[in-house]
């Protein structure tokens, strides 16, 4: 096994092994780009070692040889006393880990080689200011110093020399502070600061290593869902300066804008700096454009290997360089980050160029972004006063009063106020106030805390982890950095998108993407920005290649209308239940409880013309695309009043002896009904079967609009579907009473009806026995949602509010199974179904109407499984054609 690489040996696509610094080094050194000379050691040594404690036996020797030849090819020896080579040690992981892990500039210097580097350099100051940050980042990093003991002396020499800037410190000053940084390191450690510049090399490989582990870096991956197991490549580079007078320089630079894809000259230079100083801000870059001016040569050179980069890479790439006396170095490239709008326009524009196509396109881009640009915005010509940033944890942009309690954020939205609540941190108490406000700002957790989890559970806005604002919940009051306070009622403004807190009202405007999806912007018309035009192509293209069709779930004409705008190809579950509310709920109740078969089939021939309305009105909005009408589902104390309250209400009633026969009636019936489990009680098929003439009411409603709709010269294509099945028994008896009542219809209407019968599978025994249900039924449709809570045996009202947090947390999994499918529990069930309906009923229909449905990864599960479908919400459905069409590419 070969644990070391040489730049000229990797390429891009070893990234596994390199890390992607690695590679893009390896990959730009062989196109000739001029990269200073290094090599890079494996991600397989990293992992060797972190798992036996100890390096790979070859790596000494393997690293050895490679110095030799870099030696060689330099001309200089590391740490050589009159002409030392110095080079740099950089962490390198598959996944750009920003900051997250160690680095370590300019080893090989020593108190002689520092002599030789600055007469090398002619340039004394240079010399031992590169010296000291050695051991000041050496002693931090390597040594495991505590790095304010550095900072403090550091202050105090420029303190003791009446100065702020680091830079006006000269060589005398600077060699006292490596002086005193000697005995910094000789104090914390006990040892002097290594003079080998072999063994400098060696920790600080060893230290690289063992910063994918840190604490830091262990929550970054856990945050980005990066698998523990990767390890980092350690890359060993010469090192060239960019600090040694006004002919050198150092910056970054982007092929294209990141923000809105236009090729051009992005990027900023900083003058005689180093790479560090461009982050740490010392100094004010100048525009990239600029160099054209400071130094033609490199400049047009720059340009010129931007070009050979955006060809080769056919994308847009990032850049970090340096500018050494004249001679132009690239240090770093990598297929850049973009704003979710720039990778809609950088993939058409790509495609335009005719450097990638479309299915090429299609992976460019995905359904987060699409999400993204869906939520409306704060208006960006808006006068704003910002306040703090936090983590942009669930996006979207809303503005409300500041509360600091959630009873206060529910009593307030009740009485019509848009609130945002307001807490250092959330827990499950704040549940109520989450759901009340408009959004949830926090100055403590990260993006896996409470209030985030929730809030994306919610798909509410929130702001989390907004450190500089001092919350103070029992003055009811926050406090800025700068000294703002926001009492409570003032109002504030978050952007769950970009973290940013505003005092005052930011005005809103809607997303122009769901403008276009909505028909009220066309691509084609004139006021059409470049962004619609973009995203109007990707989904074209994702339409013309995906295999799954996209339903709704949806319940009303209007859902259906405005899923059908989406590009809905049907509803795929429209839940009955919400047909039962509001005024219709006395009937319902009524249903429930009567004592005679009379007092029932009143009720239901209450509620039948209302439901049949209700279809029609459906059937209307879907006309000629299939519409899945699912038999009601919830336990029927949902229909009841709640008991405390009814209690109470007969409890006084007796008090005062006023008459309350009703009440009393109704809450035996509640107490009846009352169920420890509701969720795995009567509720489903079971209800079907128990209350008798309900389902049959139902599918009397379907079949009458049905009639009427082709009557008027429709074409309703309705499926009858049956929710909670555990047995095919359950099935064949509802389908029985189904068909009776069908052909009942047809009989007093003359309309021939073709109702196609199915079911939800959503019990583990249902997807185990789908080859037995599948004899009774013409369709599946996976409830993922329930099958999730019953195969995990995970409360889905509760779970995700109260213990998710610490599930995430602690790693159990990344993302919540509600969100995304748990591929090898429930998922695994979901395939075995498949297989087995399919084997039953060659030409059954399958698909999803979970939550899942709309789900990024889960769709292309759902693809790869060889489901028909999938549906979710109407604001979804872009998003899952976006996601198919990826899956299918
Ligand atoms: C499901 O369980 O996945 C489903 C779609 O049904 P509901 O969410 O209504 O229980
Ligand atoms: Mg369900």
């Amino acid at each position: 096994q070969k644990f070391v690489y040489d730049f000229t040996e990797g390429n891009k696509d070893l990234k596994d092994l390199l890390g992607g610094k690695g590679a893009n080094l390896a990959e730009m050194t062989n196109l000739g780009l001029p990269v200073p000379p290094g090599f890079t050691i494996t991600t397989e040594a990293c992992k060797t070692y972190l798992d036996s404690g100890s390096e790979p036996a070859a790596l000494r020797d393997e690293v050895s040889a490679h110095l030799d030849a870099l030696e060689q090819k330099m001309g200089k020896k590391l740490g050589q006393a009159d002409n030392p080579l110095l080079v740099s040690v950089r962490s390198g992981a598959k996944f750009s880990m920003p900051g997250m892990m160690d680095t370590v500039l300019n080893i090989g210097l020593s108190d002689k080689s520092v002599e030789g580097l600055a007469a090398q350099a002619g340039n004394e100051r240079f010399a031992w200011d590169s010296y000291r940050r050695l051991i000041q980042m050496f002693g931090k990093t390597v040594l495991g110093v505590d790095g304010e003991l550095f900072e403090d002396a550091l202050d105090e020499a420029k303190a003791a020399k009446k100065v702020t800037s680091d830079t006006d410190l000269d060589a005398g000053d600077l060699k006292k502070l490596v002086k005193q940084f000697k005995k910094i390191v000789k104090g914390a450690t006990g040892r002097d600061f290594p003079q080998d510049p072999r063994e400098q090399m060696d920790l600080a490989i060893k230290a690289v290593f063992d910063s994918w582990n840190g604490d830091r870096a262990k929550l970054y991956r856990r945050q980005e869902r990066i698998p523990h197991d990767l390890g980092t490549a350690v890359n060993v580079c010469s090192m060239v300066f960019g600090n040694l007078g006004p002919d050198s320089g150092t910056g970054v630079a982007f092929t294209r804008d990141p923000a809105s894809g236009h090729q051009g000259v992005y990027g900023d230079y900083l003058q005689n700096a180093q790479g560090e100083d461009v982050v740490a801000g010392i100094r004010n870059t100048v525009p990239l454009a600029e160099l054209e001016s400071i130094d033609k040569k490199s400049y047009d050179q720059l340009m010129q290997i931007m070009e050979t980069l955006e060809t080769h890479y056919k994308d847009l790439c990032d850049i970090e360089f340096t500018i050494e006396r004249g001679q132009l170095w690239m240090l770093q490239t990598r297929v850049g980050k973009r704003t979710a709008g720039a990778a809609f326009r950088i993939a058409t524009q790509l495609v335009d160029q005719g450097l990638i196509d479309e299915a090429e396109a299609l992976q460019r881009v995905n359904g987060a972004q699409l999400a993204q640009l869906m939520f409306p915005k704060f208006d960006e010509n808006a006068k704003v006063e910002q306040i703090g940033r936090g983590i942009a944890a669930s996006p979207g942009a809303a503005v409300g009063k500041a509360v600091f309690d959630s009873y206060t954020a529910v009593k307030w939205s009740r009485s019509g106020e848009k609130v945002i609540l307001i807490r250092r941190e959330t827990n499950p108490d704040d549940l109520d106030g989450m759901i009340a406000a408009e959004g949830i700002l926090t100055s403590r957790g990260g993006k896996t805390s409470h209030a985030a989890v929730v809030a994306r559970g919610m798909g509410k806005t929130c702001v989390c982890g907004a450190e500089e604002l001092e919350v103070d919940t029992k003055r009811r009051r926050m406090t800025t950095a700068s000294g703002v306070v926001v009492e409570e009622g003032d109002v504030v403004s978050i952007d769950g998108s970009t973290g940013k807190v505003y005092i005052g009202e930011v005005p809103v405007v809607p997303s122009p993407v769901v403008e276009y999806f909505e028909g009220r912007m066309h691509a084609g018309a004139d006021d059409a920005d470049e962004l619609v035009q973009a995203v109007h192509r990707i989904m074209a293209y994702a339409d013309r290649v995906r295999r799954l069709r996209v339903r709704a779930n949806a319940d009303n004409a209007e859902d259906a209308s405005r899923a059908r705008r989406f590009g809905a190809q049907g509803i795929g579950l429209c839940r009955t239940e919400h047909m039962f509310l509001g005024e219709r709920r006395q009937y319902v109740e009524r249903l429930i409880l009567a004592d005679t078969d009379e007092e029932r089939e009143e009720s239901l021939k209450a509620l039948l013309p209302l439901q049949k309305q209700d279809f029609v009105e459906l059937f209307e909005a879907m006309d000629g695309l299939p519409v899945t009408v699912r038999l009601l589902d919830p336990p029927l104390h949902e229909f009841l009043p709640d008991i405390t309250e009814l209690s109470v209400r007969v409890a006084l009633a007796e008090a005062r002896k006023e008459p309350h026969e009703n009440d009393l009636r109704l809450l035996q019936a509640v107490h009846r009904l009352h169920e420890q489990n509701p969720m795995l009680g009567l509720r489903g098929v079971r209800l079907g079967l128990v209350i008798p003439g309900l389902f049959t009411m139902q599918v009397r409603a379907i079949a009458e609009a049905a009639a009427q709709r082709i009557d008027a010269k429709g074409d309703p294509r309705a499926e009858i579907m049956i929710p909670l099945v555990g047995t095919v028994q359950e099935l064949e008896l509802v389908r029985e009473e189904a068909e009776a009542v069908i052909a009942e219809v047809q009989a007093q209407t003359g309309i021939e009806l073709k109702l196609a019968l199915g079911t939800m599978i959503e019990l583990p025994r249902a997807a185990v026995t789908a080859g037995q249900i599948a004899e009774a039924a013409e369709f599946f449709s996976f409830g993922t949602n329930d099958l999730t809570q019953t195969v995990w045996g995970f409360s889905r009202d509760d779970v995700e509010a109260s213990f998710f947090t610490a599930y995430l947390e602690k790693g159990i999994f990344g993302v919540s199974p509600f969100e995304t499918i748990d591929k090898d529990g429930v998922g695994s069930l979901v395939r075995q179904a498949v297989e087995a309906g399919r084997a039953t009923r060659p030409d059954i229909k399958l698909g999803v109407c979970g939550e899942h449905g709309g789900d990024p990864e889960s769709v292309h599960f759902f693809h790869e499984v060889g489901l028909d479908y999938v549906s979710c919400s109407p604001f979804r459905i872009p998003v899952a054609r976006l996601e198919a069409g990826r899956a299918a590419a």
